[in-house]
C-alpha cells in the first residue's frame, strides 16, 4: 500500500495537476473540493499527508486548520495565490508544516512532499520500537533481524536500509534519498544502494528475483509495502 494524500482545493484544474504530479513519486491522492468533504474523508481514512487550499468555499483552510489539528499532527501543505497567508499561518500558529505559493512549479511542491513523508514516519506518534512483517521481526537493541524469534545476521548498513524503508512504508524513496539517509552523505556511489537492496532481499524475501517486501518502482526507486506490515 502506498502513502495517502489528501488534496483539498476547490479548482479542478489545479487538484488534478497536483493529483498527477504526486501520483508520479509513487503516492496515492485522493481529492475534496471543499474542507468540509476533506474532514469527512478524514474522519473515515487514514492519511499520511494534507494538501491544502486556502481560499475555498465554506470553510477555509485556516478554519479547516484548526479543526483538524485538535486532534491530528498529520503534515500540512497549505498551497496559496495570497502570499500574505504566510504570515497569518505563522501569526495563528495553526499548525502548516510547509507553505507552496501559487503558480507553484509541480517538481517544488513534490519536494516538499517527499521531504514530509519522510520526516515523518506513518506511525509517528504510535512511537513504535519494533517492526515485524511476515516472520520477520526487526530487533533494533541487537541491529539484527529475526525470523521466527531466531536471529539472521544482517550487515549494519542493510539494517539502516531495511530499517528506513520499513519505518516508512509506503513512501517509495530514490538511490539518492536513500543514499542520503542511510550513509548521511549527499554525494557518492549510490548504486551501492541496489547492491545492499538485493543482499537484504537474498535475507528476507522467499525468491528474490520476486520480492514482496521491498518492492522496485521502475525509474523512481525503491518502497517497503505497508500492507504486510503486521
Ligand atoms: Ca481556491
Amino acid at each position: 500500500m502506498k502513502a495517502q494524500v489528501l488534496i483539498i482545493e476547490d479548482e479542478q484544474e489545479i487538484a488534478e495537476l497536483v493529483g498527477l504530479y504526486l501520483r508520479k513519486e509513487g503516492v496515492e491522492t485522493i481529492w475534496a473540493d471543499s474542507a468540509e468533504k476533506g474532514l469527512a474523508y478524514i474522519s473515515e481514512g487514514l492519511f499520511d499527508l494534507i494538501v491544502l487550499d486556502i481560499n475555498l468555499p465554506g470553510m477555509d483552510g485556516f478554519e479547516f486548520l484548526q479543526k483538524f489539528r485538535r486532534d491530528s499532527n498529520i503534515p500540512v501543505i497549505i498551497v496559496s495565490a495570497r502570499e500574505a497567508d504566510e504570515d497569518i499561518i505563522m501569526g495563528l500558529g495553526v499548525g502548516a508544516d510547509e507553505f507552496v505559493t501559487k503558480p507553484f512549479a509541480p517538481r517544488v511542491l513534490c519536494a516538499r512532499v517527499r521531504a514530509l513523508l519522510r520526516r515523518s514516519t506513518i506511525f509517528s506518534g504510535e512511537d513504535r520500537k519494533s517492526f515485524s512483517f511476515g516472520p520477520y521481526e526487526l530487533d533494533y537493541d541487537g541491529y539484527n533481524i529475526k525470523k521466527s524469534g531466531e536471529l539472521i545476521p544482517i550487515a549494519v548498513r542493510e539494517f539502516e536500509i531495511l530499517r528506513f524503508l520499513v519505518e516508512h512504508a509506503g513512501v517509495v524513496f530514490s538511490l539518492n534519498d536513500i543514499y542520503e539517509e542511510v550513509w548521511g552523505q549527499e554525494f557518492g556511489d549510490i548504486s551501492a544502494v541496489s547492491v545492499y537492496v538485493q543482499r537484504i532481499r537474498k535475507k528476507i524475501e522467499e525468491d528474490y528475483h520476486k520480492p514482496v517486501y521491498i518492492k522496485t518502482i521502475h525509474g523512481k526507486g525503491y518502497l517497503f509495502d505497508r500492507e504486510l506490515l503486521t
